[in-house]
């Protein structure tokens, strides 16, 4: 009899996790288990800030797939996915197509622009390894290119960060720590530099303890973060943004709009006919989709409401990484024909960077500032990178230095 073959879509977190797991706990005669994914790499996604500021070498925030998955246990497709086709059981990919018998989709977020003009034309965005990469190349071009033009264009100058939301927020904190060493090296005046953090909400970081959000506002703006809060981008163009604020309509010259005011799931899942909430498969408490018993989703591209306010969870690595325990149990579950399990949230807490040497959290129900917020979103960094691939991948790609 042919060995169930299991498909793990997407090398993220929800997908390395659950892809390191299952081989560890089952048999190589018991199942083929497939992993697919863009790049011979996983990312730490939650690191993309600190490449698209300049902050942090990309090569730092990539991880071998193979340094962690054991290819002789579980196969590594590098291809892309384009479809899913759940009735048949196969997955469409650029070069090839995949049969499964059990299916895990984990292809994360993508950016979502809201139908605001210009903006996926000329806004950039912090999604992947190449799209921070280009963050930072396009921060170096401008710079460069000030003194080598005839007339000086401040635009090259003014950074414009759509969203005061996490994303956005860390993004400042790690920019404005750059601007310096950027100014320094293409001879510019600190003062000439402007960062603004544009915010459709009354205030940063919505849904954060307002005496961490004031924190947060007061260690940007003495760095030199300027905030336009309950401002609506209505326009981005190749060097300009336009904002509604109050009724009125105002411009800033830019030539960097970075923005950072939205994700939402990887469309192939929308588009390959799965029922969707938000673009999101919500999930059934095992982490199935509701119209297939074979279909697992996990991370970005899976909806969990919580019961206790309504919501939806937030998308988070936190959440993918939870839930990679579950859907890893319950893949196995499925193939020996044993009992599904539900996934049961436990939120830890939050932690907002504000550059290398500066954080906020709200950790098991106590807030934390400064250097102390900072050694604890270090140490959840590393207790990642020990949880996904041992002491050997904390020893190679960890945070030991708390200032840097
Ligand atoms: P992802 O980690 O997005 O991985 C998806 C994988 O699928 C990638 O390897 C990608 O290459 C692959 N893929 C995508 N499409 C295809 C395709 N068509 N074919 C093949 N492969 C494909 N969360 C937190 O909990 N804490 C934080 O501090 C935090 N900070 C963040 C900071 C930033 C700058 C950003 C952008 C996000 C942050 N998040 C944070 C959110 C977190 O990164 C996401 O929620 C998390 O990455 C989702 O994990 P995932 O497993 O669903 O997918």
């Amino acid at each position: 009899m042919n060995k169930p073959h299991i498909v793990i879509l997407g090398a993220g977190y929800g997908g390395m996790m659950t892809a390191s797991k299952l081989q560890k706990t089952m048999h190589m005669n018991e199942a083929d288990i497939t992993l697919v994914n863009k790049n011979d790499y996983h990312y730490q996604a939650t690191w993309l800030h600190e490449n698209a500021a300049g902050t942090l070498h990309p090569d730092r925030t990539k991880i071998k797939i193979k340094d962690v998955i054991n290819s002789r246990k579980i196969n590594i497709v590098l291809d892309e996915v384009i479809s899913i086709k759940p009735e048949e059981k196969i997955v469409k990919l650029a070069n090839t197509e995949l049969k499964y018998d059990v299916l895990v989709i984990g292809l994360g977020f993508e950016a979502a622009t809201f139908g605001i003009p210009g903006l996926g034309e000329n806004a950039l965005m912090i999604g992947d390894i190449n799209s921070a990469r280009l963050v930072r190349e396009h921060l170096d071009y401008n710079f460069a290119n000030y003194h080598n033009e005839a007339e000086k264009n401040d635009a090259r100058l003014n950074i414009v960060i759509g969203g005061g939301g996490f994303t956005g927020i860390e993004f400042a904190g790690e920019l404005i720590n750059r601007i310096p060493e950027l100014c320094a090296e293409y001879d510019i005046e600190k003062t000439q530099v402007r960062v603004i953090v544009v915010e459709g909400a009354p205030t940063i970081l919505p849904g954060f303890d307002e005496e961490l959000v004031e924190y947060a506002i007061n260690s940007l703006s003495s760095r030199g973060v300027e905030f336009i809060n309950g401002a609506m981008l209505k326009e981005c163009n190749k060097d300009r943004i336009v904002y509604e604020k109050d009724g009125k309509l105002t411009e800033i010259p830019t030539m960097t709009t970075v923005w950072a005011a939205g994700v939402k799931a990887n469309s192939i899942v929308e588009q390959s006919g799965f029922t969707t909430n938000r673009g999101k498969v919500e999930v059934r408490k095992d982490m199935r989709t509701p119209d297939y018993d074979d279909v697992f989703v996990i991370g970005d591209c899976a909806l969990i409401m919580n019961e206790q306010t309504g919501r939806p969870f937030p998308p988070t690595a936190q959440i993918a990484i939870q839930q990679s325990g579950t859907v890893a149990h319950n893949v196995k579950a499925a193939v020996r024909g044993e009992a599904l399990q539900s996934f049961e949230p436990n939120l830890l807490g939050t932690i907002a960077s504000l550059g290398h040497d500066d954080a906020i959290a709200e950790v098991l129900g106590r807030k934390l500032f400064g250097w102390k917020a900072t050694v604890m979103k270090k140490m959840s960094d590393n207790r990642y990178l020990l949880k996904l691939g041992g002491i050997g991948l904390l020893m190679k790609k960890g945070k030991f230095n708390i200032f840097y």
